[in-house]
């Protein structure tokens, strides 16, 4: 899901948390912990648009396990507000993500993602480069820039990353 639609849903989502823990910390956790996940993707999108490599789904900080292994800790050691806060937040980015992202049904899990060699081709099959960067280019237009930016200084027009796009496509034809 965009970034600017995670820091609304993360804001709300953080004052219900305030409202259950009484701790007013609780909305820029939540908060924190609702946006900043998505600074993973930089690496990928470097890789991607800047280096115009085949597409790359690391983003390490979206997984399942993380969320299982918070929610494991705080039923080890009880849930303080800052670990509710960081559990809500992660976990409402993970499962927007993973109703709006249109992906597979574990691409949010790290492990499978490891297991399909963190290819974007393979974890998300519709995954569309042009429409993808439209979408960063709105949502994070210095960042944007600086992607073109760099591509121009390289002047790198052969773009290795689009057949495998369309590649992408063509898979989920197949797979329909
Ligand atoms: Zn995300």
């Amino acid at each position: 899901m965009r970034p600017s639609r995670h820091l609304a849903l993360s804001a709300g989502v953080g004052v219900g948390v305030w409202a259950i823990t009484g701790e007013p910390w609780s909305i820029p956790v939540t908060l924190g912990a609702g946006v900043l996940v998505d600074i993973d993707h930089a690496p990928d999108l470097w890789w991607t648009f800047a280096l115009r490599r085949k597409p790359t789904a690391t983003f390490l900080l979206h997984g399942w396990e993380w969320l299982g292994a918070a929610i494991a800790f705080g039923v080890w050691f009880g849930f303080p507000w800052w670990l509710l806060a960081l559990i809500v937040g992660h976990g409402f980015h993970l499962v927007t993500d993973h109703i709006f992202n249109g992906g597979l049904t574990f691409s949010y899990s790290l492990i499978y993602r490891a297991s399909q060699g963190f290819q974007m081709a393979r974890v998300a099959p519709g995954w569309d480069f042009d429409y993808a960067f439209k979408v960063f280019k709105k949502e994070m237009p210095p960042a944007a820039w600086l992607i073109e930016w760099w591509v121009k200084r390289s002047g790198s027009s052969d773009c290795e990353a689009r057949p495998e796009a369309h590649k992408a496509e063509e898979r989920l034809d197949v797979q329909r």
